[in-house]
């Protein structure tokens, strides 16, 4: 068969406008498609098969095969060759169907007169929506323009059935994205949320996927390029000399954005047909379907650049930018790929919850969403995907699933969840004023952790008595530049004033390990965790630390002033960091400016070897305060960043228990005091235990100090003492049943 392939598909295409554009329902729509395909192709058989629910195919329309069937002959996913097609995303081509390995025979719509067969997916943006099938008599392979011409056909039934073409009564087809969808992903902030979808990024409809005039489109193309290229070249002539990782995803759009493969393939497709539009969105849509493919974490990030790319020149044709007009609606739920922490800042408290489809638990954009306490969800795979702008959507933090469009049950039962919540919360709030004081009349304090200005209020609303954890290094993840010091002591002492005198612990950056600044040139670290970070960078660069601790001795105006320095793993870094403190003094002295009416200067004890530290150590250090976070994940060497590992070790594991009984031990024979800053003094069980053992000053995220004051109030720390040592005793190598035990016959 020699046709002029190009005129054929543009006439198929052009016939498809046509059908698009009558009044019809959209079984008719379906069934003149096909028909027109088994026409223009001249091939005896054309169906469309859709999925009807995500592991089930249905024919939904057929030129040739037994009209009886449609909607009749299903398959699962996977099985038979039109469920490969739509499990792998790969096309097939055979002159030999029957004889297929796969092949499954279908007997109500004799298909077993037809050997050549040729499957497409259709799908959209890396969504698998269905296949389109064609099938001959004759014993034939399909030459590859046939199977262009079909895949762009395939594409434009997809932009159709995205458009809602297909919806109709009985057993047509139901409209997409109505149905409720189910989200596993991972809890990055606690929480419950109920509300609407906002779509970080909307989503770009594009509304007319066949071209009018060829020439036109391929102008508009070549127009929208040029302007994308222009703006990759100004955002990388600003960026030269930044992040590396920037860097080198604009490099990677500047080479996608000039490569002459991805402007010829969308090139020829619009000569096949199509519009600018749709051609971009065909090879984003290839390029999607390469990405749940490849394992290769490097490759995959160049598809997301690709897809990001393809995005940005989507806009540019279309005009729709970020500002679609959209309303945010009541209630927003931010729905996003991944996002950066000044991006989430922007949003702040605004947003009710956050689901991300990457994304890691330490990431930078979760640190913000913890210090906001904003629930949220990461590895949502496919939630961009599925959500529209305005959708319910439920947030389960606590678990890390996600209900996009719920039904009435699910619905019922969240909103008792979230009834339940809020009820704890008004017991909370009565005790606010209370102090944390036991059964057996010990007084633990609580105080919460903050790192941004937007914590503050917190102090108030949770009662804490003080900030013990100021994590300074998110002022610096939060920019895209190293912040003066000006800017710095004048955010300092706004802390300080809005703490209303209340002690603030500021702990100096903490950087590195999963913790990485923009603006600051990387090192490529093996083991980042066990690396350079924290004090180990500020001592050897103590640039950055002197100008902090200057910044912090103006922001104190002849006020009190608390310093911790993190991740000092032996008294010499201690001492040096110390001596940074005192020379600071000893410069704004000369300067003039007020000293601080009264300094403490304390250390954080994130890693084993300190515990073990000389006593000189210990009668040094004004204070020292247990990382938890840090010191678990060195106890047990697990990984507090690997879902492999971070969850396989208790808290209330004896060894460690015991390891911190030790430390709290010593802090008292040698009269330093001690505190506990790490996530477990935010949950109230394990805050009860640390409690028990020792520690009477806990810091946590705001939202903990109701729980685990309630807690603590109806808890008698001698005999849940006793519990913790008896279980020991036994054996075990968790105390944690024999004190949830205890806990619930007395709570
Ligand atoms: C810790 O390690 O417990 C801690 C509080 O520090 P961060 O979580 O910021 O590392
Ligand atoms: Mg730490």
């Amino acid at each position: 068969m020699t046709h002029d392939f190009e005129t054929d598909s543009r006439q198929m295409l052009g016939r498809l406008r046509s059908v698009m554009a009558e009044e019809a329902a959209g079984q008719q729509r379906l069934d003149r498609i096909t028909l027109l395909i088994a026409e223009e192709m001249r091939t005896e058989v054309c169906s469309i098969y859709l999925f009807r629910d995500e592991e089930t195919l249905e024919l939904c329309a057929t030129e040739g095969l037994n009209p009886q069937a449609v909607h009749e002959t299903r398959m699962r996913l996977g099985e038979g060759l039109v469920g490969r097609v739509a499990r792998t995303g790969a096309i097939i081509n055979t002159d030999d169907a029957p004889g297929t390995p796969g092949f499954r025979y279908m007997p109500e719509t004799g298909e077993e007169a037809y050997r050549a067969f040729l499957g497409v997916p259709i799908q959209r943006l890396g969504e698998m929506l269905g296949v389109l099938v064609v099938q001959s008599r004759e014993a034939r392979i399909y030459s590859d323009e046939e199977i262009y011409a079909l895949e762009v056909v395939a594409m434009v039934i997809a932009e159709m059935a995205e458009l809602g073409a297909f919806v109709g009564e009985g057993a047509a087809m139901s409209a997409r994205h109505q149905q409720a969808v189910l989200f596993r992903g991972t809890s990055a902030q606690e929480g419950a949320a109920q509300g609407h979808v906002w779509l970080h990024e909307p989503r770009v409809v594009v509304t007319n996927p066949i071209a009018d005039d060829p020439k036109r489109e391929l102008e508009r193309l070549r127009e929208a390029v040029d302007q994308l290229r222009v703006g990759v070249d100004r955002m990388l002539s600003t960026a030269v000399g930044g992040d590396k990782d920037q860097l080198q995803v604009l490099e990677a759009y500047r080479m996608f954005a000039n490569s002459k493969g991805w402007m010829r393939r969308m090139e020829e497709d619009i000569d096949r047909g199509l519009s600018a539009e749709a051609a971009v969105e065909k090879e984003q849509s290839t390029a999607r379907a390469r990405m749940s493919q490849v394992s290769d974490s490097y490759l995959r990030e160049r598809l997301h650049d690709l897809d990001d790319l393809s995005n940005r020149l989507l806009r540019i044709l279309t005009g729709q930018g970020n500002q679609t007009g959209a309303e945010m609606p009541a209630d927003p739920i931010l729905i996003a790929r991944n996002i950066g922490p000044a991006e989430l800042l922007d949003y702040g408290r605004s947003l009710k919850g956050i689901v991300l489809e990457e994304g890691s638990v330490g990431s930078h954009a979760a640190i913000v969403a913890r210090a906001l306490a904003i629930p949220l969800v990461i590895h949502a795979e496919r939630v961009t995907t599925e959500a529209l702008n305005g959708d319910k959507i439920l947030v389960d933090g606590d678990q890390g699933i996600v209900h996009l469009r719920p039904d009435d049950t699910v619905a019922s039962a969240f909103r008792d969840k979230m009834a339940m919540q809020a009820q704890a919360q008004e017991r909370y709030v009565s005790i606010r004023d209370k102090p944390a004081e036991t059964l057996c009349g010990t007084r633990v304090t609580l105080l919460m952790n903050a790192g941004l200005m937007a914590d503050l209020p917190s102090l108030d609303s949770s009662g804490a008595e003080g900030v013990g954890l100021f994590r300074t290094e998110l002022q610096f993840l939060v920019r895209n530049h190293m912040p003066k010091r000006a800017e710095l002591s004048g955010l300092y002492a706004r802390v300080m004033e809005a703490s209303k005198g209340k002690r603030v612990v500021f702990r100096t950056l903490d950087i590195g390990s999963d913790k990485v600044l923009p603006y600051m040139k990387a090192v490529n670290e093996p083991n980042p965790a066990l690396g350079w970070r924290a004090v180990r960078v500020g001592l050897d660069k103590p640039g950055v630390m002197r100008m902090q601790l200057q910044a912090l001795i103006r922001a104190a105006a002849g006020q009190p002033l608390t310093v911790m320095f993190p991740f000092v793993a032996q008294r010499e870094e201690y001492t040096a960091a110390k001596a940074e403190m005192d020379k600071a003094l000893e410069r704004e002295r000369i300067l003039g400016h007020p000293l601080p009416a009264s300094l403490e200067v304390g250390a954080m004890l994130e890693t084993p070897s300190l515990a073990f530290a000389p006593d000189s150590f210990y009668r040094e250090v004004d204070f020292l305060s247990i990382g938890g976070n840090d010191l678990k994940q060195f106890f047990f060497a697990a990984d507090r960043e690997n879902e492999l590992v971070r969850r396989r070790y208790d808290t209330l594991n004896v060894s460690f228990l015991t390891f911190l009984e030790s430390i709290v031990e010593r802090c008292k024979s040698l009269g330093t005091p001690l505190s506990f800053c790490g996530e477990d003094a935010g949950r109230p069980v394990e805050a009860a235990c640390l409690a028990a053992i020792g520690l009477h000053s806990l810091s946590m995220r705001p939202a903990s100090i109701g729980p685990v004051k309630s807690i603590l109030r109806r808890t008698d720390l001698t005999e849940l003492r006793r519990v913790i040592h008896e279980a020991r005793e036994t054996g075990t190598q968790s105390v944690r049943p024999a004190v949830m035990t205890y806990l619930r016959g007395k709570l």
